[in-house]
């Protein structure tokens, strides 16, 4: 397997509610910091969470008090009356996926560490480590 396909790989086994493939192209990525960097671009925590019912019962579960998201939302500069359980839901639900993304930090950072081509014979499939092994593989069949 190529690098870009064990990432796209390791990228869509990890676990998070973001759509990390969505976001990051697999062909320019070498650390954590650059999945970081495009999930971020690409809006990808951004959670928006829609419907008074979804949002209170979020809010309920996650900031009974309310205390963490209008913080949040005072530091983001939203003005109290255009505050609604939706927005306030939202703000919280992108923080935490970003904590919770955040907590995959040493996993993603391992992966990339490790990453190296692999290399197929063109004949059988079979991998090897090196360009050379690969193409000795079937060479004498
Ligand atoms: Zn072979």
């Amino acid at each position: 397997m190529k690098k870009s396909e064990k990432i796209e790989k390791f990228l869509s086994e990890l676990e998070t509610e973001i759509d990390v493939l969505n976001c990051v192209d697999c062909d320019n990525v070498e650390s954590y910091d650059d999945v970081y960097n495009q999930i971020n671009e690409n809006q990808g925590f951004d959670i928006e969470i829609i419907y008074y019912y979804r949002a209170m019962e979020y809010l309920m579960e996650n900031d009974n008090s309310l205390q963490e998201s209008l913080e949040l939302a005072s530091e983001m500069g939203f003005d109290c009356e255009s505050l609604s359980s939706e927005t306030l839901a939202s703000i919280l639900a992108s923080q935490n996926v970003r904590i919770e993304f955040d907590s995959l930090e040493s996993e993603i950072t391992d992966f990339f560490d490790n990453l190296e081509d692999d290399f197929e014979c063109e004949v059988c499939g079979e991998e090897y480590e090196t360009e050379e092994e690969a193409e000795n593989c079937c060479k004498d069949e």
